[in-house]
């Protein structure tokens, strides 16, 4: 079944356009700077050079139709019809407590991901955005919201409460969600298959290391916990985002550097993590090469993050009585082996033992497993494959709606 997967962030479109039957990209691609002066706009069709022009596009629903235009041309040949199209599936990163898998989209569904604005301010409203424009551009075929909280559902409460006074959690539903939830999803499965072991008695930790990142402890297939919270700023370090905090710090900062609330918010978000510690770049390809010329500030953000990592897995072994498998993925976690060395470097009495050359061998792109023959925890690294899991997800969902309508 073809299936069109969407993606909106406040000023992009992506989409991937995937075949689920035998599970192959036919087409991606992105609309960026939606509303600037000049939006930048990329295609890439399986056995074709890559597409990049730049175009006015003014809203996300211009965007939706250049997309569209693009897949119909017939000099493009992707899709004859737009009906060759059997389901949309739209990633929403929170669905609060309200939804524990995907569902069709309807007026209720998109009432509740409006109704968790407040939750997710900067990706809920253009998620919306983009299934409304979809909507619109593909009135006749099934959506489905596929929400980035909904694995980690299972989070029993002792994982999810806060230490705070119990009617917040009961009036305003503050508590952990967790996010990344698709990609930790997907990595395990990926990892059952591979090594053919039965997930309701596998345990394993994955680490989705991208500019967001989270940890997540995986029990017997069911999420036990993870490092995200309410939001995606807490757990460990980040590539602009701090991570966990004492929260005393946020009113003592707020007097000190006399800071309104809103700024407060900006600088957590887009101006801490990993930029904030090293005072040069988000990007850990910049920190390691000027890591490596002798940068003391890139090395300790390097360093902080690396740490980061061996302190949540370690607690999560904790947590499960005992991890078969630590997986890393995302973009750092797939392409980065001095920072999968560094952070799981003197484990040995948890039972992880990386081998170098593995470690340094692993493909980009490919499942490679980086530990020793004598390592008692397997270490894997495993490309993630968000679109996919949306597209299956999306698909399921279509067909089940299809067939209800005949009963
Ligand atoms: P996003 O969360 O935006 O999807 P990605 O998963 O694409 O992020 O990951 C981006 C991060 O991956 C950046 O910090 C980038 O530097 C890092 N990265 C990509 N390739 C490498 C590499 N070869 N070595 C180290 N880090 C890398």
């Amino acid at each position: 079944m073809l299936a069109l997967v969407i993606n909106c962030g406040s000023s992009s479109v992506k989409y991937n356009l995937i075949e689920t039957t035998d599970e192959t990209d036919v087409c991606r691609g992105i609309v960026e700077r939606i509303g600037a002066d000049k939006s930048i706009v990329k295609h890439e069709t399986a056995g074709r050079k890559p597409l990049k022009y730049n175009k006015v596009i003014a809203s996300h629903s211009e965007a939706l139709h250049e997309i569209m235009n693009y897949l119909l041309s017939p000099e493009n040949k992707i899709i004859d019809d737009i009906s060759d199209i059997k389901a949309v599936g739209h990633r929403v990163v929170h669905g609060g407590e309200m939804f524990k898998e995907s569902v069709l989209i309807d007026d209720v569904v998109k009432e509740a991901i409006e109704q968790a604005f407040d939750l997710a301010p900067l990706h809920n409203p253009p998620n919306l955005r983009g299934i409304e424009a979809a909507q619109e551009r593909l009135p006749d075929i099934p959506h489905v919201a596929v929400f980035d909280t909904a694995f980690h559902h299972s989070l029993p409460p002792h994982a999810y409460l806060y230490g705070i006074p119990n009617r917040l959690y009961r009036r305003h539903k503050i508590r952990k969600y967790g996010f990344h939830g698709t990609s930790h999803y997907y990595v395990s499965q990926q990892y059952y298959k591979l090594k053919e072991k039965p997930k309701s008695q596998t345990n394993v930790i994955t680490c989705h290391l991208g500019n967001g990142a989270s940890i997540t402890a995986i029990k017997g297939g069911e999420s036990v916990d993870t490092t995200m919270g309410f939001t995606p700023l807490s757990g460990m370090v980040m590539g602009t985002r701090s991570g966990d905090l004492d929260p005393s710090i946020l009113f003592y900062i707020v007097e000190k550097e006399e800071l309104q609330l809103n700024s407060l918010h900006s600088m957590l978000n887009r101006k801490s993590g990993l930029l904030g510690i090293s005072g040069y770049a988000s990007d850990m390809r910049d920190l390691i090469s000027k890591a490596k010329n002798g940068d003391r500030h890139c090395q300790q953000a390097i360093d902080v993050f690396c740490y980061h990592i061996k302190k949540y897995v370690s607690s999560y072994f904790g947590v499960m009585n005992g991890c078969d498998a630590v997986i890393f993925t995302a973009g750092i976690g797939e392409n980065s082996p001095l920072i999968r060395k560094k952070a799981l470097e003197n484990m040995e009495y948890l039972g992880i033992e990386i081998d170098e050359k593995k470690n340094n061998e692993a493909k980009p792109g490919t499942a490679s497993i980086i530990s020793s023959d004598s390592s008692k925890v397997d270490v894997m690294v495993i490309p993630t494959n968000e679109e996919l899991v949306i597209a299956i997800d999306a698909a399921k969902v279509a067909s089940a709606s299809d067939q209800s309508a005949w009963i």
